[in-house]
């Protein structure tokens, strides 16, 4: 067994404080001002405890082993990784700390922030480690779990400067995945949040960049966990944005405005598969009919397969009678 969890909590709050601090230093006015160009200021930075790693290859290193941290608790806590010597694991990059529903610091998401080093991932996050479990880690929890059982309601958003943006605009229920698609786990932990029964409750609203990346992920969210069909809504901006482009080109106003007119997912994938057919050709509707009724059978909550139904009817212009038994037909057939 590797080094106690405890000690991988430390590393990482005295990590924290250190690259906290080199954020205000000289060798990191570009993160500063990549910061200021997202509209974020210095108490923004304080609040979500940024920092920035300086490029010296092992001054993390250096710094926690003088605070007596071992090789082997630093490796396990994926701060240091050892090649023919230690090397800290983050260099040259703007740091936001991960944390842990009580605040505690599991992990770093890290961005490139020197044009030089283009052929580095411009988004790094702590591998897996014995406290940091990517499955199920969402940044912003520790900020948002409150306000998200008082509201009972969540909002995912694509990355961490968007959580930020969120929640500077007001938007306090706002959490982000690191660095991999929202899954079962994800669900599992924000269920907890949600409602204290067994039942899953309220709304989770989830936001994708308008540009087709964001567009594949939310029709593959809904692929990933149909409990949630009638709970869950899209908010998507326009134009490629996301939340932070929006509010620094819009305000705080629009990033409320953008959480406020979230769609019923099961409405913005029907409008997808709709979008793809000719409706003017009777063809392009009986298709359409089909692959929408499809989706609308597969709904688990039975209650609101009517409502869709007559939904997907109104999208596709048919009898919603016709809607209906095509939708009992792809429900015989199983799909
Ligand atoms: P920018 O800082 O350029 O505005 P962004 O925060 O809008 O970027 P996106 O490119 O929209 O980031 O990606 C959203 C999120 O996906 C990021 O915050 C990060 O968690 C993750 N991500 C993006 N690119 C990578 C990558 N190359 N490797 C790992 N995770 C990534
Ligand atoms: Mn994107
Ligand atoms: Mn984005
Ligand atoms: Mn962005």
């Amino acid at each position: 067994k590797g080094p106690r969890r405890h000690r991988l909590i430390e590393a990482h709050a005295v990590a924290q404080e250190f690259y906290a601090k080199f954020l205000g230093s000289p060798d990191a006015l570009a993160g500063r001002q990549f910061l200021d160009q997202r509209g974020f200021d210095q108490a923004a930075a304080l609040q979500f405890g940024i920092g920035f790693a300086p490029r010296d290859g092992e001054a993390l290193w250096r710094h926690l082993r003088d605070h007596k941290f071992t090789l082997d608790e630093v490796v396990a806590a994926g701060l240091v990784a050892v090649g023919r010597s230690p090397y800290d694991k983050f260099r040259g990059r703007l740091l936001w700390p991960i944390r842990e529903a009580s605040g505690e610091t599991i992990g770093f998401g890290a961005r490139r922030i020197f044009d030089d080093d283009k052929i580095e991932a411009k988004y790094l996050n702590t591998a897996e480690t014995p406290i940091y479990k990517k499955s199920q880690v969402l940044y912003g929890i520790d900020l948002a779990r409150r306000e998200i059982g008082r509201t009972s309601q969540a909002v995912v958003v694509e990355g961490y400067t968007d959580v930020m943006a969120c929640h500077l605009s007001g938007v306090g229920t706002a959490v982000a995945t690191c660095g991999t698609a929202f899954g079962d786990d994800h669900a599992r932990v924000l269920r907890r949040f949600l409602s204290d029964h067994e039942e899953f409750r309220g709304e989770v609203i989830f936001t994708f960049d308008g540009d087709a990346a964001g567009q594949k992920a939310a029709l593959k969210t809904f692929a990933g966990d149909q409990r949630f069909v009638s709970q869950t809504y899209v908010a998507v901006a326009p134009e490629g944005m996301d939340p932070c482009d929006l509010r620094v080109k819009q305000g705080d106003e629009a990033v409320r405005e953008l959480i406020a007119t979230r769609k019923p997912l099961y409405r913005f994938v029907l409008t997808n598969i709709v979008g793809k057919y000719d409706l003017d050709r009777a063809d392009g509707r009986v298709d359409a009919l089909r692959e929408g009724a499809r989706l609308v059978s597969s709904i688990r909550d039975k209650s609101k397969v009517d409502a869709f139904a007559r939904e997907l009817a109104g999208m596709v212009g048919v009898d919603p009678d016709q809607a209906r038994e095509e939708v009992r037909r792809a429900a015989a057939r199983g799909q």
